[in-house]
């Protein structure tokens, strides 16, 4: 991959400039791991007197493309296409190549979503760089390079990769680990709207209706009860569920439940699943392996229920109860209901 990537002529560094973030939404709804990359991208462009420029598809898109600004960006490309209401990857991978062309961002981020992933490898190639995916820590030095650090073997280090010779430096950085951006009252913004013509051959498939899926989005829960393998079987986590609705919580799992098909893989906390940063992060029959950490550490609040009382689990956790969840999950349910 170096090899490839170094036969391919270095860019002027000088002709770029600015910070850039794909912001991603559905209808008037911005997600909020679109929200942590403004908090990100403002960061790291304020810290180098630079401008933040995000990048926004869809239909009608002027409240998103207002919200963005709020949130402090400086710049809203917005894309707007009847054809482009639903996410569409060779379309908008197509516009923001442009974009990229047009504005030369020295950094271009996108969150570790799927789309984001999806649409991060093809805008590296149209634009002829590199890409650092699934950051947890983005930072920029005074020559306006990226350092970007990605958690690799297993969680246990930090590498920290550099894009030298190639501009811009795109990252991707996974959901839950960065604050979100907040609000700047009287931030001023522009907005440069254009209407694109969509070229059909780069839509493919024709889509009919959108159904969309009943998923689980962790990132946003105050509380989350998650189960692991301790809890035994999928019955274990209908009374997580349970729980989980009195407090309003959202239910969460290791990945060996998920493997089993115990719960729907959108439940999945770590490495390979969610990242969540919840006020409250209960840890059921969970043992605490650095894969399942690294999603939930930044937890305000770490409760665990275990049985073994030398589990990793209770290193990370603020209260510990030591005791087989059948007997403290009811007890706790029943304790909510009578108060
Ligand atoms: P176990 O490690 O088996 O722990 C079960 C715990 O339940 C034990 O501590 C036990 O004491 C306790 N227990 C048993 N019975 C009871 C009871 N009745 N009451 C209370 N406690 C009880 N894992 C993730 O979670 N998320 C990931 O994203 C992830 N990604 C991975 C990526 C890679 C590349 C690899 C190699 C692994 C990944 N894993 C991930 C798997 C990870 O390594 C662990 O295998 C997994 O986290 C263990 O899940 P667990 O804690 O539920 O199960």
């Amino acid at each position: 991959m170096t090899g490839l990537i170094n036969a391919i002529p270095a860019t002027n560094k000088d002709e770029y400039k600015n910070v850039g973030v794909y912001i991603e939404h559905r209808g008037d709804e911005l997600k909020r791991p679109s929200i942590e990359m403004i908090g990100i991208g403002k960061q790291l462009a304020r810290k180098v007197n630079e401008k933040l420029i995000c990048v926004v598809i869809g239909d009608k898109v002027d409240g998103i493309a207002k919200e963005v600004g709020e949130y402090g960006c400086d710049i809203v490309l917005a894309a707007e296409s009847p054809e482009l209401a639903e996410y569409r990857t060779m379309p908008y991978a197509e516009i923001i190549g442009g974009y990229i062309q047009e504005y030369k961002p020295n950094i271009f981020l996108l969150a570790a979503t799927r789309n984001g992933r999806d649409l991060a490898s093809r805008i590296a190639v149209k634009s002829r760089t590199g890409i650092t995916a699934d950051c947890t820590v983005l930072d920029i030095d005074e020559n306006r390079t990226l350092l970007a650090n990605r958690p690799t073997y297993g969680e246990s280090t930090l590498a920290e990769i550099l894009c030298r010779n190639h501009r811009p430096q795109m990252a991707t950085a996974r959901p839950g680990i960065f604050p979100p951006a907040e609000k700047e009252k009287d931030h001023k913004y522009e907005v440069i709207k254009k209407k694109v013509d969509v070229d059909k051959k780069l839509l493919g498939k024709q889509i009919l209706k959108f159904i969309p899926r009943k998923s689980t989005d962790l990132t946003s829960a105050k509380i989350v009860v998650a189960g692991g393998l301790g809890l035994g079987g999928p019955d274990g986590f209908k009374m997580l569920e349970e729980l989980a609705n009195l407090i309003g919580g959202a239910v969460g799992s290791s990945r060996p439940p998920v493997d089993l098909g115990w719960i729907t893989r959108d439940h999945q906390v770590g490495q390979t699943g969610q990242s969540v940063r919840p006020d409250l992060y209960i840890a059921v029959g969970i043992s605490g392996k650095p894969q399942h950490i690294a999603g939930m550490k930044f937890s305000k609040v770490i409760v665990s229920i275990n049985k073994d009382p030398n589990a990793e689990i209770t290193k990370y956790s603020d209260y510990i109860i030591t005791e087989d969840y059948r007997k403290v999950i009811p007890a706790l349910i029943d304790a909510i209901k009578n108060s």
